[in-house]
């Protein structure tokens, strides 16, 4: 071994010793965080690993930015097999992979470097002159590294131009392995070493020695930035997206589900230590590109709230507190010891509720899973909020004020408004809907429950939903019945508002009611009920099939059962606004659209700009339906706004509380569309009734 190779191989054994030194160290801050157990699901986990890992799904929503990330990740996952031939080569200069291969195959693998390279160069350059040039919005922002971020594109360019210059220098520096080494197979290299190959040897072979090492120290020098930058996405990104749970309908949008008889200090997180080792190694995952922020509907109307900073704080924090505590305790007994402590925090004075991230941020989400759906490495920004929102509430007595009056009617009342409960089933006297109650004093047991809701027991525009849904059901001769006055809320804005304790008091009386009455199956028109319903009811034993109207009416349609008219009127233009809880929660796309298309064959369903899991939030969920929106632009405004400009006579919804959105956002632009439920929609075309003689109450 020469002198060279030793001082390489020093080189490269302490480069990779420091970088395994600070990833242990980054593995350990991570066992600060509260244990959850992300293991289940393996195959499921892979598949979002090919896909959104290897095969960057999430990162080709967007063209342009989209395609030149995942050249680069492409490009290095080619090239980094190059890259570890050159550093074995420093140490051991005969070693090649061409000793390994069969020629053909070795020769193959070399114009793969040369022809990703290029890539890789052409899409670093583009993304520099978008950084520099004409920065979108998304890449600014206070929370963002974006000095680092250019500093990085040039030591990537570099990177790949110091592959060309080591492979063209040798090329001219050693003129007997020219033709083995060199040809088709590697044609940058050879292009510029011929052009290269007049000048003196001795100088060709110093310039290849300048370029390796500049190669291979920019490789590790590059390796060991990782670990300090937000860079260090390029080590755990993948690692991210198997652990995470945020692909695929139903299950993957619950809540965590939480202990109330735990033996802990406190419930929800109020800084680092409370939050999940996974929301801790989302932190390490960011790479600040903003999609979340750019699809978010609070920050997109001017609220306090990005959750490309949630993450980021989340990150910064953890850097702060971690190494204080792992200098006050070993690594071993500082999870220990935290977890049982988590009060701890405090000796340090800072946390990552108030300190970082303020209690207005965490109450401008509207829960719509924009930010989680558009995260290219599959970070969960809302399990961050959620876990923070239930540390305000149910630590800290901290919410705003106007949901206490909705705290105190659910508690009273079991619903978020102060209505009595007797008034529960009004809407349904003189339409002989039997009540569970009443099919039982028969000996029947209803096939269906229709689960009302309290926006349709109560809310005078949502009752009309209720009774067209009913309607409908009656007319395709549906054995169903209603809960009627024993109907209560489940308690879903109060776990969306972080009141555990209430949620678990509502949702387990309803499940009892629930498991009285025999149910099996729920078909509700509130995607929010069908949500908490269908996917957050486990948690607590109750197990039902629970469908949302915009899918039984498709199937009711689709086995002929509804009976509809053959005159429809007059023609229509439709747009149909997503709900957050049906589209981005459930995957529940086509039905709502399908039924409206056979119910209404001659109506024309045109799309907003922003549709379906791209679709902008109508601003009520997460419990905003109780929250005054005071900062910036109405977000129903903004959303209403867009289905107008489709040119839409009616904006149809599948959820009341997208109904109640919409319609203040019709009414404050003073526009003349109607606002429809898709039940009212096909109740309007049972003949002899047409859909706007219902909604204007007959
Ligand atoms: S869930 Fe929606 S409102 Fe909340 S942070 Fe994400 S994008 Fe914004
Ligand atoms: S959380 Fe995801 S989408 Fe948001 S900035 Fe980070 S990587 Fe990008």
């Amino acid at each position: 071994m020469s002198g060279q190779n030793f001082a390489f191989l020093l080189v490269l054994v302490a480069a990779l010793g420091f970088f395994s030194y600070n990833i242990q160290r980054l593995v350990s801050y991570l066992k600060l965080g509260l244990p959850e157990n992300r293991l289940d699901h393996p195959e499921r986990r892979t598949w979002n690993l090919i896909t959104i890992g290897f095969a960057q799904t999430r990162i080709l929503r967007e063209r342009g930015a989209g395609l030149s990330h995942a050249s680069v990740f492409w490009g290095f996952l080619v090239i980094t097999a190059g890259t570890a031939e050159i550093l074995l080569h420093g140490v051991w200069p005969g070693f090649s992979y061409e000793h390994l291969l069969p020629r053909p195959l070795w020769q193959l693998f070399m114009l793969s470097q040369e022809i990703f390279a290029v890539i890789v160069l052409v899409a670093v350059s583009w993304l520099l002159w978008r950084r520099i040039v004409s920065p979108p919005k998304r890449l600014q922002g206070k929370e963002i590294h974006n000095t680092e971020a250019i500093i990085i594109l040039f030591v990537i360019a570099s990177l790949m131009l110091t592959l060309y210059t080591t492979g063209a220098f040798e090329y001219a520096a050693n003129p007997a392995m020219r033709a083995a080494q060199y040809g088709w197979f590697r044609p940058i290299s050879s292009l510029l070493g011929a052009a290269l190959s007049g000048a003196p040897e001795g100088a060709m072979h110093a310039a290849y020695t300048v370029s390796f090492w500049s190669h291979a120290l920019l490789v590790l020098g590059f390796l060991n930035f990782l670990p300090y930058s937000k860079h260090l996405h390029v080590v755990s990104s993948l690692i991210n997206v198997w652990f995470s749970n945020t692909s695929g309908p139903g299950q993957v949008g619950v809540m965590k589900p939480m202990d109330l008889e735990a033996e802990v200090e406190q419930f929800g997180a109020l800084d680092v230590d409370h939050l999940s080792w996974k929301n801790l190694l989302d932190g390490y995952s960011c790479t600040e590109c903003g999609r979340c922020t750019a699809a978010c509907p609070a920050n997109i109307t001017g609220k306090p709230l990005s959750p490309r900073k949630i993450v980021v704080d989340t990150r910064r924090r953890l850097m702060e507190k971690a190494p204080l505590m792992a200098g006050e305790l070993d690594v071993e007994g500082s999870a220990t010891l935290l977890m049982e402590a988590p009060g701890a925090s405090d000796a340090f004075g800072n946390r990552l509720l108030d300190n970082y991230i303020t209690e207005d941020e965490l109450w401008a989400c509207t829960s719509c899973r924009a930010c989680v759906t558009e995260c290219p490495v599959s970070i969960d920004q809302l399990d961050i909020i959620y876990e923070l929102r239930r540390g305000l509430v149910l630590n800290e007595g901290r919410f705003p004020e106007e949901v206490q009056p909705t705290f105190e009617s659910l508690e009273k009342n079991a619903s978020p408004w102060a209505f009595s409960p007797a008034d529960r089933a009004r809407w349904s006297e003189g339409l002989n809907i039997p009540t569970y109650a009443e099919a039982f004093a028969e000996g029947k047991r209803p096939d269906i429950l229709f689960w009302v809701g309290c926006m349709g027991s109560f809310d005078d525009r949502a009752k009309k939903i209720t009774v067209a849904f009913a309607r409908i059901l009656q007319a395709a001769d549906i054995d169903f019945a209603i809960l009627g006055q024993e109907e209560t809320c489940h308690g879903d804005p109060a776990r969306r508002l972080g009141n555990e304790y209430l949620y678990q008091m509502l949702a387990k009386g309803t499940i009892e009611t629930l498991d009285r009455y025999e149910v099996k199956t729920i078909v509700t028109f509130c995607p929010h009920c069908f949500h908490q319903m269908g996917n957050e009811f486990p948690q607590l034993g109750g197990n039902y099939e629970v469908i949302h109207h915009s899918t039984y009416i498709e199937r009711l349609l689709n086995a002929n059962m509804i009976p509809l008219t053959t005159e429809h009127g007059k023609h229509l233009t439709m747009t149909y606004h997503d709900s957050c809880y049906l589209g981005r929660y459930n995957d529940v796309y086509d039905s709502p659209r399908e039924s409206l298309k056979r119910a209404l064959p001659i109506l024309t369903l045109v799309e907003p700009e922003r549709t379906k899991d791209r679709g902008l939030c109508c601003g009520a969920g997460g419990g905003r339906m109780f929250v005054d929106e005071k900062v910036g632009k109405r977000i129903n405004v903004e959303r209403t706004e867009e289905l107008i400009a489709t040119g839409a006579d009616v904006i149809a919804v599948a959820c009341p509380f997208c109904m109640t959105m919409m319609t203040d956002g019709v009414a404050k632009l003073e526009s003349a569309v109607t606002v429809l439920d898709i039940s009212e929609v096909v109740a309007g075309q049972l003949a002899p009734v047409r859909s706007r003689e219902l909604v204007a109450g007959d």
